[in-house]
């Protein structure tokens, strides 16, 4: 998989031309959403990326909730637009579903049918801005439907998470009460390597054997 410097993420071209979805899409919507709203995206995400390296070198990390903020926001848009380009083609190219996706939509929905309507639904009553989602979930080997708001809640869609740290209270209060800070840092102590190496080279593969349930 090629590694992406920092900074250097690049607005991918449209795979058709600026009309090729009327009369769903028209072509000025498609212009202003690919060449401004897109662009900024992939700008703000190369412009938060940059920071970071610089704050990283000058270890100044005072303003590390705006810039994960914009990493979130920006990096999760720059993803999503990628995607939603390309699963979609002009009216009657796109073909019917194919054989895995009607395999785990069948094993999981019951039907493409079920699915539709649940994406549908899901998608129209997203509450705000935001995007309805068919994902592979890796950690139980099937797909799900999510609703996601805006987009950046602090996430990159796509990414899977190789290190985890539980900062909600449950997990540190008894032992440290508010200082969550002493808690983090100590917990650093308890990480198990081995398992991030292999979690790490899991996700590297597509295989990602995440969890074990029972
Ligand atoms: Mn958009």
């Amino acid at each position: 998989m090629p590694y992406i410097m920092p900074g250097m993420h690049r607005l991918p071209p449209l795979p058709y031309s600026y009309d090729a979805l009327e009369p769903i899409i028209g072509e000025e919507t498609l212009r202003i959403h690919h060449d401004k709203h897109h662009k900024s995206y992939v700008d703000g995400l190369n412009r938060a990326e940059m920071y970071l390296v610089e704050a990283r070198k000058t270890n100044d990390l005072d303003y590390i909730k705006y810039w994960e903020n914009e990493l979130a926001f920006n990096g999760s848009g720059h993803i999503l637009h990628s995607i939603y380009w390309t699963i979609m083609s002009p009216v009657g190219s796109g073909g019917q579903p194919r054989q895995r996706t009607v395999y785990h939509a069948n094993q999981y929905f019951g039907s493409m049918d079920a699915m539709k309507e649940q994406f549908i639904e899901a998608t129209e009553k997203v509450e705000g801005s935001g995007w309805g989602i068919l994902t592979w979930q890796p950690t139980w080997g099937r797909m799900e439907i999510l609703q996601c708001e805006k987009h950046q809640n602090l996430t990159q869609w796509s990414g899977i998470p190789i290190l985890v740290c539980d900062v909600w209270e449950h997990a540190y209060y008894l032992d440290y009460q508010n200082k969550r800070s002493e808690y983090v840092n100590s917990w650093w102590q308890l990480i198990n390597w081995n398992e991030v190496e292999r979690r790490l080279a899991g996700a590297m593969n597509g295989q990602v054997p995440l969890i074990i349930e029972g």
